[in-house]
């Protein structure tokens, strides 16, 4: 067995990968951010992958949940949680959140390594869009922000696998 570290955030610069907050770490009526730092009102980081051979096709399957006859490896995310609440402009609210994923690759061989990669970069463009339009909504109320809020946070692991069949469906 081998583990290997990739460096997937070192391809990106700090400021696109950790620039946002969440209310969960705010005392309450905290100020949103100004409408040009709108895209700081989330994060989505996805940490270095962590890469383990499996040689063994019937051992590959088992960890990959599939019965898939020839398959080459796959990845599951650990920390699928969406961690997001509210924030006020004094008049309106709007959502921020953030998303902390440790990508987990088990591959047939190194070689497969590569493709996988691809899967993470395709999760985390989804996801970013996703936050993206979550955090331009606007409520009227903070009930009705931390309802949808909420709404998302439990809805979060289906929209996270709904994404990896999507992903399989565009790359395969
Ligand atoms: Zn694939």
């Amino acid at each position: 067995m081998r583990v290997a570290v990739i460096a997937f955030l070192a391809l990106l610069p700090p400021a696109e990968v950790a620039a946002g907050r969440c209310a969960t770490d705010e005392p309450a009526g905290v100020t949103a951010p100004a409408q040009t730092d709108r895209h700081h009102a989330f994060e989505v980081t996805i940490y270095s992958a962590i890469e383990w051979l499996v040689p063994d096709s019937d051992d590959l399957r088992a960890i990959c949940f599939t019965g898939t006859r020839d398959i080459r490896g796959c990845t599951r995310f650990f920390g699928r949680k969406l961690e997001c609440g509210c924030v006020t402009d004094g008049s309106r609210w709007t959502m921020v959140g953030r998303v902390r994923l440790v990508p987990f690759m088990y591959l047939s061989e190194p070689y497969f390594e590569r493709h996988e990669q691809l899967h993470v970069g395709d999760i985390k463009l989804r996801l970013e869009r996703h936050l993206n339009v979550l955090t331009r909504l606007r409520f009227d109320s903070k009930t009705d922000c931390e309802a949808a809020a909420e709404r998302e946070r439990s809805s979060f692991s289906d929209l996270l696998d709904s994404y990896m069949r999507a992903s399989n469906l565009r790359l395969h």
